[in-house]
């Protein structure tokens, strides 16, 4: 019997100022058009989570495909994973600079690669050799991110600012970051932005996917990896227990596992909606972590959550469609 699709989007989690709430949910508006054209006409939760997260990918809004966040060195570097949750098959590229929808190239070494990951020159490399067009780097920069990492970089503090960027401390971009904040990060600091894409897909086949594709963090050191594109970490997707993407400050989410910490939870018999506000709890206390999380088990039940006060997301079913910025009980 076929089952009904459902398709859940985020737009990344943190204090997203009143006037940046209109492009965000535009964003993800965008982006579950996208995916529910494909589960509509009986297609692939796989196809449906790359074509959500290509549409995220290519709206500047995001911190994902061009209009990341720079790292260090003024560069964009990209990381993105997509997972099958009906054959566990998972692929994955890190510190990409000349992709403009990484999680494209990634879909490719899902379907046509024996390796799960790749990173840097070879993975964009692959990419080439399958099809998909390289671009140059300043291809993914905008004017909005040159003048952010400027004003970010005049703030820090240089006597200090090597080691706390060695010790890969988050950057937000509202606010001032002062020596101090770097050093005792303020991981609880709501107003870091981060911009990191996902989805989460049910098809008519019953089969998930996940995906998940970001910028990462502001002026982070080049070849710095967060937890997005990790597998278990920022994306996980199992037939057996759920699909999951994360965003939030990436190195508290990692040290966690923090996506399949949650499918486990799901796996165990707890519906996702428990499940992915214990996984904000669990984050929160055990490393004092602040993200969002899209859970969605084969089921068809969701749970979308964050402890930050914001996170960009929607979600639709057959009967029901909604967009917000807000969940309730948060
Ligand atoms: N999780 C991402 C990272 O740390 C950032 C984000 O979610 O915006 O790379």
């Amino acid at each position: 019997m076929p089952t009904d699709p459902v398709l859940v989007v985020h737009g990344g989690a943190w204090a997203i100022p009143d006037d940046m709430v209109a492009a965000h949910t535009q964003g993800v508006t965008n982006a579950l058009a996208a995916g529910w054209r494909v589960l509509e006409r009986g297609g692939p939760a796989l196809d449906a989570v790359e074509e959500a997260v290509v549409i995220m990918e290519d709206d500047e809004t995001f911190d994902a495909g061009r209009g990341s966040f720079l790292n260090r060195d003024g560069k964009v570097q990209l990381d993105a994973l997509i997972m099958d949750g009906a054959t566990l098959r998972a692929g994955g590229v890190g510190c990409v600079e000349h992709l403009r929808n990484p999680v494209r190239a990634a879909r490719k070494i899902l379907s046509e690669s024996p390796h799960v990951y790749f990173v840097g020159e070879g993975a964009e490399k692959f990419a080439a050799q399958h099809g998909i067009p390289l671009c140059k780097n300043e291809d993914l920069i905008i004017p909005r991110e040159v003048e952010r990492l400027r004003e970010y970089q005049a703030k820090i503090p240089t006597s200090r600012t090597q080691n706390a960027r060695e010790m890969g401390h988050p950057a937000g971009h509202v606010g001032h970051p002062t020596g101090a904040e770097l050093f005792a990060p303020a991981a609880d600091d709501e107003t870091i932005s981060h911009d990191t894409v996902g989805a989460v897909a049910l098809d008519r086949e019953g089969n998930i996917a996940a995906a998940t594709s970001t910028g990462g963090t502001l002026n982070k050191a080049p070849g710095r990896l967060g937890d997005s594109s990790l597998i278990g970490c920022g994306c996980y997707a199992d037939n057996q227990s759920a699909a999951a993407s994360t965003t939030g400050w990436g190195e508290p989410i990692m040290k966690l596992v923090l996506a399949k910490w949650t499918t486990d939870r799901i796996a165990a018999g707890n519906l996702p909606e428990w499940s992915a506000q214990e996984a904000m709890n669990y984050l929160k206390q055990r490393v004092n972590g602040h993200g969002g999380i899209i859970v969605l088990n084969p089921e068809g039940h969701i749970g979308i959550a964050h402890n930050t006060p914001r996170m960009a997301w929607a979600y639709k079913t057959v009967k029901r469609e909604e967009i917000g910025v807000e969940r309730s009980g948060q």
